[in-house]
């Protein structure tokens, strides 16, 4: 394999490193079973509770049309500093420039005296990373399915200048026909100016890039959501995540040396070894294009199926 050296071990540790964004301990109280707008201009009533993220709960609701939502609830307490508001207004701001038959639609924000509230596409099929546990790993056909849409949904970001920086396997949603839908845009940035680039440390540790942990001088860019993908397509294949250890300075450690391997007993083929080590090339200006990736002899050589049955879920399906 080609490799340009990994890059130097920083001097000290970042100084904000990425960890996961802890949860706060005490839990805000529900919001009311009727979820209205201060002007009392839309409605909602809620019906069950979707999951928790860093710092929002998620809610499914239903329209007065009977139609099921996403309800993205983030408490008013949680906003007090400027920081908090910048990054929940960013946030809205992206993820609702965003349409996109793979992207999670983003469909109003409202609040009340206590919330903000994101009405969302509901994606009642939990995400790939719940997936992921029921099967342990995937087939490489259902892999292909899967990064198609996800590559399609990333090239729109990155041709409308937004990077995710937040791509894993837990916001990839699925929808009732098995179709993926990119979702949480909480890290997400929007390239302004060509040629810009970022600085904040941000990003889930088994997923981050080594640009963003190593060349803070230099900041990263759009590159840093393609190394994801490559994380991304070997966790689907191989059943856990490649620089995967117990803690957290260990995989930066195996970040920054590119230390992975690929497990002898599960057959992965040399096309996917292949693409996954171009993808997880060290130097981001190295790294393949969005259509060089898509152009890879693992897609263009290997089946891709048109649908997913709903029965992957709990068992791979037979393709033949
Ligand atoms: P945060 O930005 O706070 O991390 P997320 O957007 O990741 O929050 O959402 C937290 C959890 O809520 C997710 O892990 C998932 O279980 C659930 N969830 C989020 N969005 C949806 C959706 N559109 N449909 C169904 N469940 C969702």
């Amino acid at each position: 394999q080609q490799q340009t050296p990994p890059p130097k071990p920083p001097t000290k540790a970042p100084s904000s490193p990425p960890l996961p964004r802890q949860n706060s301990k005490t839990t805000p109280p529900s919001p009311p079973k009727i979820i209205t707008d201060k002007n009392g201009r839309v409605q909602f009533n809620r019906v069950g509770f979707l999951g928790e993220g860093g710092f929002a709960r998620v809610y499914e609701v239903k329209d007065a049309r009977g139609s099921r939502l996403a309800c993205k609830v983030v408490t008013k307490d949680s906003l007090k500093t400027k920081k908090a508001k910048t990054k929940l207004y960013a946030e809205i701001k992206i993820h609702r420039s965003l349409q996109h038959p793979n992207i999670v639609r983003f469909e109003d924000c409202f609040e009340d005296s206590d919330n903000v509230y994101m009405t969302l596409e509901l994606c009642p099929s939990g995400s790939l990373m719940d997936m992921l546990r029921r099967r342990r790993r995937f087939t490489e056909p259902e892999a292909r399915f899967f990064m198609v849409q996800l590559i399609g949904a990333c090239y729109y970001m990155h041709t409308h200048q937004v990077i995710h920086r937040d791509l894993k396997l837990g916001n990839l949603f699925l929808d009732a026909n098995m179709n993926v839908k990119v979702g949480d845009f909480g890290l997400a940035a929007l390239i302004e100016n060509p040629g810009e680039r970022k600085k904040t440390i941000c990003g889930t540790p088994n997923y981050i890039a080594p640009e963003v942990l190593f060349d803070t001088a230099n900041g990263h860019s759009f590159e840093v959501d393609t190394w994801s993908i490559g994380v991304i397509l070997y966790t689907l294949v191989v059943g856990r995540p490649p620089f995967q250890t117990k803690d957290v300075k260990a995989i930066y450690k195996r970040i920054r040396d590119n230390e992975y391997e690929f497990p002898a007993d599960r057959a992965i083929s040399s096309a996917a070894q292949h693409l996954i080590q171009q993808i997880l090339t060290p130097n981001p200006s190295e790294r393949p294009s969005l259509h060089e990736i898509i152009e890879h002899p693992f897609f263009t050589q290997g089946t891709v199926p048109s649908y997913i049955p709903t029965s992957a879920h709990d068992g791979p399906p037979d393709f033949r």
